[in-house]
């Protein structure tokens, strides 16, 4: 028989708002335990919930970018169930009306593109969360109650964890391009739950369907989804009895335990929430956000690499984020070769933000300062070890590529009877090279150019030597 994944992906993200969904709470991360909390958000007796606005354009603005329908009219629902980090004991969600349906996403997987429906991308209230004491209490913290929640729900039409993984990525992109999260799985913010069985295409048997919790990145999504695919297929093939349920990744040991017993939706008894009247956006404000769209990540990355001429792997990581390509296309712009510009930007941009830990927007180099150093480079006023160096103290002093240069005296040295003396001392100082290299040993010359490099301090043009000290050798 053979069988064939069938993988499902729900995604919570926590919507970048300044105050909460339905309250005047301000929406931030970090605060004193239950300093942001009211009525509302506690759903204390007599409070009444009103909807904020921005949410609900940061999912329509989410929902377009996801090929989706907007809906001209839709309701919030009332999940209902008890548990302690739910103060109101329900949760205001949307059920079968949500805000926005039906798009999709495409996602490239070692060549191939796969088109992954989106079924619904909804608007939802965070709950709070409950705080577990190593002496056994547990605390109630609710600072996260209704805070604003998109949740964005695929069909089951991934069939490996690479898909979900690129997906992933892709989604987090997007929502980062638009604005609307910071989209940081590591700080909860973004949430991914996979379901996942197998199905035989044939005969239409199937595994039980099996939800994954507590992932806290893309990576573990990724395990916690080859492990549970391959989980499943053993049981089937020794027919062990299969549980739909609710199963809970152990990051450390790399697998998957029983959570619960799967909830069905009959469960929360959902019933229209009857403190919020429907929901319906007018067209003229939808064809605004749609009209306000920025280039998302996929369009961008095509867009640079045929418009500066860059293999797809330099587009790819370049667009990656929107801070990241707009300096790359700002320096592109002016510099004198848009790929040495991918190269710098890529290279020592990139290594020094991640080894210093600094964020793009802190990065004390301007576009305009590093393409004063691509231009020095171009000019031949220095060669490419100085210019690393250069960088390195752009970085650290704040100064310019070519005030650095002329201050301390860095210009390649370019001139032939200067350079010849170098090459004549560096002939005299090393027989056994030169006498290798007479011998037919092309590697000799590398040790001559070295001692050549060495004695101008780094800042002869490495051609120039080369061929000076050729032509002296065939002398
Ligand atoms: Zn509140």
């Amino acid at each position: 028989m053979a069988l064939e994944p069938c993988i499902g992906l729900e995604v919570h993200v926590e919507l970048d708002t300044e105050s909460k969904m339905f309250c005047t709470c301000p929406n931030e991360f970090g605060a004193e335990p239950n300093a942001r909390v009211c009525p509302v958000c506690l759903g204390l007796p007599g409070s009444l919930p009103a909807p904020n606005r921005k949410a609900v354009e940061y999912v329509i603005r989410t929902g377009l970018a996801l090929n989706c329908q907007v809906a001209e009219r839709c309701r919030f629902a009332r999940k209902n169930y008890f548990y302690p980090d739910l103060a109101k004991n329900f949760q205001i969600s949307q059920y079968d009306e949500p805000l926005t349906h039906d798009g999709y996403i495409e996602v490239e997987v070692s060549g191939e593109t796969k088109r992954i429906r989106v079924r619904r991308a909804h608007l939802e209230e965070d709950t709070g969360k409950n705080i577990h004491m190593p002496d056994g209490r547990s605390l109630g913290e609710y600072n996260r109650c209704g805070v604003p929640l998109m949740e964005i729900v695929t069909e089951p039409d991934f069939t490996t964890a690479e898909q979900v993984r690129e997906y992933l990525n892709m989604l987090r992109a997007i929502l980062r391009y638009l604005g609307v999260s910071t989209a940081d799985m590591e700080k909860g913010v973004m949430r991914a739950e996979p379901t996942i069985n197998w199905i035989d295409r044939e005969s239409g048997e199937k595994t039980p369907k099996v939800e994954i919790k507590n992932l806290n990145s893309i990576k573990s999504v990724y395990e916690a989804v080859k492990y549970e695919l391959t989980r499943q297929h053993r049981a089937w093939d020794s027919d062990e009895e299969l549980f739909q349920e609710t199963r809970r990744w152990d990051e450390n040991a790399q697998r998957t335990s029983p959570m619960r017993r799967k909830e069905t939706a009959d469960d929360y008894m959902y019933f229209p929430e009857p403190d919020l009247p429907p929901l319906a956006p007018e067209p003229e404000w939808v064809e605004e956000i749609r009209a306000s769209l920025p280039e998302l990540p996929r369009a961008r990355a095509r867009r640079v690499a045929a418009e500066y001429g860059l293999p797809e792997y330099d587009a790819e990581v370049l667009t990656s984020s929107r801070e990241l390509a707009d300096y790359y296309e700002a320096v592109a712009k002016l510099a004198p070769d848009a790929k040495v510009a991918s190269n710098w930007v890529m290279g020592d941009m990139m290594a020094y933000l991640n080894q210093t830990g600094t964020d793009l927007a802190a990065f004390p180099v301007t576009p305009a300062e590093l393409t004063e150093l691509l231009e020095l480079l171009a000019e031949g006023a220095i060669n490419n070890p100085t210019a690393k160096d250069v960088f390195a103290k752009m970085t650290a002093s704040g100064r310019g590529a070519r005030e650095i240069v002329e201050a301390e005296g860095l210009q390649q040295i370019a001139d032939t009877g200067e350079l010849e003396c170098l090459v004549e001392q560096a002939i005299e100082a090393n027989p056994q090279s030169v006498e290798d290299y007479r011998g037919g040993k092309e590697k000799a010359l590398g040790a001559l150019v070295g001692a050549v490099m060495r004695a101008s301090k780094g800042q002869a043009n490495p051609r120039m030597v080369n061929e000076l000290l050729r032509k002296k050798l065939s002398d």
